[in-house]
């Protein structure tokens, strides 16, 4: 069988053309309708474009790369029907069914872009009436026998390290690694600099954030470059400062590493067995590997797997009934509104960089868009395309289960709400901020801090049942100065 294969912008490696598929014609389409549709940040339409096209200029003649409105169309201009890997989104999967019907696909092939099928995945949560990542977590390690012993039990006879791997930043404000690796730059990025530049002096993008060196891999030589110098780097010091902020850091110690996962250069299960290795060869303690393939193995095919088994109308969840408009200085990146030094750091990333590291996304920006009650769909709509490694995939579980406890407890126990103490203790921000963690009212006090009160007081009622909140909702009950803050908080316009 020669048919053509044809790729999505997030199947560009190796093992989305190995087996039978090598070899054959590959086609790549360059649709305008998705580069358009949304707002996304200008640096993420940079990788994918650039992605595409060294694939494209890597493999010569295999690759047709074409540029048509929509995907349709660029198949009808290819001209031949082709076989494809299932998509990762709602959107691409039922158009490439409707394709199959139509003949266009002639097949559908399972994405080896995770380490588990769909199927699979409903077997394992069919007789459970609770999903726990932790679970499922450890499954996977015994299933792909990763830091387990033969007896299926885990390599230094602990599953979980969390607890080593939450440490606040070092007292001398920096974490002792190297830069990370980036990319040099080469012509391709030339041209999808002036592409993108006269795109948008069109009017045919209106991309949000600024311009900027590319920083993270596009091609799969990029991409194994990224992972070794992590590992080298910085996969021993990844564990203890995972949820640690530095105001002058963005890096810290993270991998750096979903723009090339997401965009299918890196096989996850060859990812966490390079970082079992380094545990295996003694190069990296075992809680900073355990932490790292808690990310890989657990978080992120969980969350993969969770977009399709909760199903579409999980996004509509609303739990904790928060209709607040996501503010313009927010969906339009301008940290310059903003005085809370942690909120501003996180957005000033975003609009710099199209990245923010998770312990920013999730106790910052997601903290914050969980106290003040930002609308979850809109705000999941912005983390989809306001990051350089957003897809439809990650949100759910992430934005509406995770960060914003619209569920009403699927994927999280609690919500992640905290005050200014919490920003305190794991970062710099609060030293060199003009609010007060401390206070809770008046002129510095703390959006946080304050607006961590104001969350519990107007959702108490909704909360009260969950026995994870009673401490905090005790709390609450005992802050003489409450009403005083609430009101504060209702009228606060500047954080
Ligand atoms: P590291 O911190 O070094 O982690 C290593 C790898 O683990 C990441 O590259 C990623 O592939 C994986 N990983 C870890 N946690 C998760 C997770 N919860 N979900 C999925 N993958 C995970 N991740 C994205 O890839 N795209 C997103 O758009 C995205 N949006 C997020 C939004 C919110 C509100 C939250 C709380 C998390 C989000 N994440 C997202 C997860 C995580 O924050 C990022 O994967 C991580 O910050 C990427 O940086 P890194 O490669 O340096 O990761």
């Amino acid at each position: 069988d020669e048919t053509p294969l044809w790729l999505f912008a997030d199947q560009l490696g190796p093992h989305f053309r190995g087996g039978d598929l090598a070899g054959r014609p590959i086609v790549l389409v360059e649709s305008a309708h998705a580069f358009a549709h949304k707002r996304f940040h200008r640096q993420k339409l940079h990788l994918v474009l650039a992605g595409m096209r060294q694939l494209a200029a890597e493999l010569g003649d295999q690759v047709t790369l074409v540029r048509a409105e929509n995907y349709r169309a660029g198949l009808a201009e290819f001209g031949s029907p082709v076989v494809v890997h299932e998509p990762h989104s709602r959107a691409a999967d039922r158009l490439v069914r409707r394709l199959r019907d139509e003949g266009v696909v002639t097949e559908i092939r399972p994405t080896p872009g995770f380490t588990r099928s769909k199927a699979d995945f409903a077997e394992w949560a069919r007789d459970r009436h609770r999903y726990l990542m932790e679970d499922f977590y450890r499954d996977q390690r015994r299933r792909l026998g990763i830091l387990v012993e033969g007896d299926g039990e885990p390599v230094g006879g602990r599953w979980n390290f969390d607890h080593e791997n939450r440490k606040p930043p070092p007292k001398q404000r920096t974490l002792d690694v190297p830069k990370p690796w980036h990319p040099r730059e080469n012509e391709i990025d030339e041209q999808v600099r002036a592409d993108l530049d006269r795109m948008a002096r069109d009017g045919r993008i209106s991309p949000v954030g600024v311009d900027g060196p590319r920083r993270f891999a596009v091609t799969r030589a990029e991409a194994r470059r990224a992972l070794k110098r992590f590992l080298d780097d910085r996969l021993p010091t990844f564990g203890p400062y995972q949820d640690a902020m530095l105001g002058d850091d963005w890096a810290m110690s993270h991998a750096l590493l979903s723009v090339p996962l997401n965009l299918g250069l890196l096989d996850p299960l060859d990812v966490a067995e390079q970082a079992a290795a380094r545990y295996e060869d003694g190069s990296a303690p075992l809680a900073c590997v355990e932490g790292f393939v808690r990310q890989i193995l657990g978080w992120r095919e969980w969350v993969w797997q969770l977009y399709w088994h909760l199903g579409p109308d999980y996004l509509d969840h609303n739990r904790l009934q928060a209709c607040e408009p996501v503010p313009r200085w927010w969906l339009e990146l301008e940290p310059e509104a903003v005085t809370a030094h942690c909120l501003r750091t996180a957005l000033t990333g975003v609009r710099d960089r199209g990245y923010a590291h998770h312990i920013e996304r999730l106790m910052v920006l997601g903290n914050h868009a969980l106290q003040r009650g930002y609308r979850p769909r809109e705000l999941t709509e912005w983390f989809a395309t306001a990051f350089v490694d957003g897809f439809p995939w990650v949100m759910p579980a992430n934005v509406i289960g995770m960060s914003q406890y619209a569920d009403g407890g699927i994927v999280a126990t609690k919500p992640y709400a905290a005050g200014g103490a919490y920003v305190n203790r794991m970062s710099d921000h609060c030293r060199r901020c003009e609010f007060d963690p401390k206070v809770r009212v008046g002129e510095n006090a703390c959006p946080f801090t304050a607006g961590y009160w104001a969350f519990l007081d107007r959702n108490a009622g909704r909360l009260k049942d969950n026995h994870r909140m009673r401490r905090p909702l005790d709390g609450l009950a005992r802050l003489s100065d409450l009403p005083a803050v609430v009101d504060q908080e209702h009228r606060r316009d500047h954080f």
